[in-house]
């Protein structure tokens, strides 16, 4: 079975095409400043060069229309026709509470989902767009919505109610969501796989360091805590993002510098974290070379992001009462062996031993703890693309079964 995933952003638009049937990766892609001047594509077929095609897309119906010429282009395509593609996986940001695992796409499905615009204005509208677009160029071909929140939805309601009165979230919905659930949820499996142990036997801390971060527990293979709340924003430090904040300074700077409503917002969301303390950079490639070099509010950043990852793998270690393992992901997990070694270092009394050696490694799945380290410590790749395929695949298939 041929699948296209599809994740799309305000103006971007990220795809992949795999074929299910050897799980193999045959073409990616990005569509990037949709809507805008320059608008182009960027598409590269399994073991070939990029092709890049600077083309106007007025609209996220043109962007897609022109990710399906490329990949039925004679030259750089990898499938003859349309029909070819069995079906299409859409990376949604926000379900809200309505789906707690991925889902066929029907027009109620559809109605839901524009019901969780408030819960994500940035996320949802841009993903829906490219829902709506892939139908209209693609009538006949399921479509299936994969959500970043669906994972977190078996946390108990201890871990997802705030302390606010219990009236907000009744009318809005007011909890803690969390998201990245579909890079946690595929790590675990990685890993349960790696460890060759059921899910079942495994309680996991899995960290998806990214530009956005966070971190879950995963206690039989269920999330029961996550460190993303009702949006994105809270958590760990991330490039941007602050974080967990006392929430009166919200109001304090507001009046302190006299800032219009959402003023503060923007400042927590975009001009915080390692970029906020270190004022060099929102990349960590650049905050650890500055470091490097003796600039001391990089290495701050660097300490207070350090700081954040272990508090929560304390708490969610107390939480599970115990870890059997620590998973590293995404970008700053994947890449980068200082942050994983400073996370880990002298939590020996925890059972967790990083091994210095092993840890000197960058975007392979590896054990990188010690041999003696009771709790193990894992670092695989993040695959969302591919997640989003196979949950596509499964509810396809039982489609045709129905049918
Ligand atoms: P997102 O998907 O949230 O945009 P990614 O998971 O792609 O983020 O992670 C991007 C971040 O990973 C970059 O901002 C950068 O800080 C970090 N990163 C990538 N490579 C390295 C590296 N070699 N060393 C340190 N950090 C890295």
């Amino acid at each position: 079975m041929k699948i296209l995933v599809i994740n799309c952003g305000s103006s971007s638009l990220k795809y992949q095409i795999l074929d299910m049937d050897g799980d193999n990766l045959m073409a990616k892609g990005l569509v990037e400043r949709i809507g805008m001047e320059g608008s182009v594509i960027t598409h590269k077929r399994l073991g070939n060069d990029a092709w890049v095609n600077e083309v106007p897309m007025n609209d996220h119906k043109e962007a897609i229309k022109q990710v399906l010429d490329a990949l039925t282009d004679p030259t750089h395509g990898v499938v003859k026709s349309m029909e070819e593609i069995d079906a299409v996986g859409h990376r949604v940001v926000h379900a809200g509470e309505k789906y707690a695992s991925s889902v066929l796409i029907t027009e109620d499905v559809m109605k839901a989902l524009e019901e969780c615009v408030e819960l994500a204005p940035l996320h949802n509208p841009p993903n829906l767009i490219g829902i709506k677009a892939c139908q209209e160029l693609m009538p006949g071909t399921p479509m299936v919505g994969v959500f970043d929140t669906a994972f977190h939805q078996t946390m108990p309601p201890e871990s997802y109610i705030y302390a606010i009165p219990y009236k907000y979230y009744e009318k809005y919905g007011i909890r803690r969501y969390g998201f990245h659930g579909t890079s946690h949820k595929y790590v675990a499996e990685r890993a349960s796989e790696m460890l060759n142990c059921n899910l079942d036997d495994l309680k996991l801390i899995t960290c998806h360091l990214g530009n956005g971060a966070s971190v879950s527990a995963i206690k039989r293979g269920k999330c029961v805590d996550t460190s993303m709340g009702f949006t994105p924003l809270e958590g760990l430090v991330m490039g941007t993002r602050s974080g967990d904040i006392d929430p009166a300074i919200i109001t304090y700077i507001r009046k302190k510098e006299n800032l219009p409503s959402g003023a503060v917002n923007e400042i927590l969301n975009k001009e915080s974290g390692v970029l906020g303390i270190s004022g060099v950079s929102s990349d960590f490639r650049d905050i650890e070379a500055a470091a490097e070099e003796g600039n001391e509010r990089a290495q701050l950043a660097l300490k207070v992001f350090v700081h954040k990852v272990r508090f929560y793998i304390g708490a969610y270690i107390a939480e599970m009462n115990g870890v059997d393992a620590i998973v590293f992901t995404a970008g700053v997990g994947e890449n980068a062996p200082n942050m994983r070694d400073l996370i880990c270092h002298d939590l020996g009394n925890l059972g967790i031993k990083i091994d210095l050696v092993k840890n000197k490694v960058r975007g392979k799945e590896t054990i990188i703890s010690r041999d003696d380290s009771p709790v193990k410590i894992l670092l695989i790749p993040t695959n969302e693309e591919y997640m989003i395929a196979r949950d596509t695949e499964e509810l396809v298939e039982k489609l045709k079964v129905k049918k």
